[in-house]
């Protein structure tokens, strides 16, 4: 519940604390999870509210969108997490610290090459469909041996581990196994991660988070628990 008349540093502070209750309930420790505020939508000056109430790492969808904000706040850590297509790969090379929305081969290549090309090696995120819903993004489970085989081969990408985005419920509980699923796939791949060590799990948003922390998650995206509904 985000009740409107908040403002964005009471509702930072607020999930920041459910973070670290979250991970002292699951014997870890808030620092092992990486708030990332999701701004999509967010005008530049909410994006700034958001980093001086101490959010350091923020999430945008689209290329695009981002450009303006990166440009206002190039000292924040900014994640892609949505649908990157092969043709804005340099811009999002120029603009994103990580990509965590990675789910295809083609893709891969194209990152990596236009990293190689700015002196860069990104890190990334595997997308894994886990539920197999045909409107989404991610590579199926089955998918992910050869798309980090592929990766091992490329200089411009370093795989740090996977994100996914369970069915949509209103029911955090819901969500559990897709968590618990996630992590064991994270498990079994990790020696293919080509040295680097894939140890991230981004999993969990603002219905869920607290649950993605209690199964591994490192990395939560949270949009709406800190800005409000969009
Ligand atoms: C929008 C979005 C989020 C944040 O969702 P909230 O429910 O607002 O916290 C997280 N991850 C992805 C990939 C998103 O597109």
């Amino acid at each position: 519940m985000t009740p409107a008349g908040e403002t964005i540093c009471e509702r930072y502070a607020r999930v920041a604390d459910r973070i670290a209750r979250a991970a002292a309930r699951a014997g870890r420790s808030a620092a092992d999870v990486l708030l990332v505020a999701v701004s999509k939508t967010q005008p530049v000056d909410r994006v700034l509210e958001a980093y001086e109430a101490g959010a350091r790492a923020f999430g945008e969808n689209y290329v695009q969108e981002a450009a303006g904000k990166v440009a206002a706040l190039p000292g924040a850590q900014w994640h892609l997490i949505g649908r990157l297509q092969r043709n804005k790969a340099a811009r999002a090379v120029s603009l994103f610290s990580w990509i965590e929305s990675v789910d295809s081969a083609r893709l891969l290549e194209e990152i990596s090459r236009r990293a190689e090309a700015a002196g860069r090696v990104v890190p990334v995120l595997i997308e894994v469909n886990l539920a197999g819903e045909g409107s989404k993004a991610g590579v199926a489970p089955d998918g992910l041996p050869a798309l980090l085989e592929a990766a091992a081969a490329l200089g411009g990408v370093s795989v740090r581990g996977l994100m996914a985005i369970p069915p949509p419920s209103g029911d955090a509980e819901a969500s559990r196994p897709y968590f618990a699923r996630l992590r064991g796939l994270l498990e079994r791949c990790s020696p293919r991660g080509g040295g680097r060590g894939m140890a991230e799990l981004s999993m969990g948003m603002s219905n869920d988070f607290e649950t993605a922390i209690e199964e591994g998650a490192t990395i939560v995206r949270v949009g709406t628990a800190i800005f409000g509904s969009r």
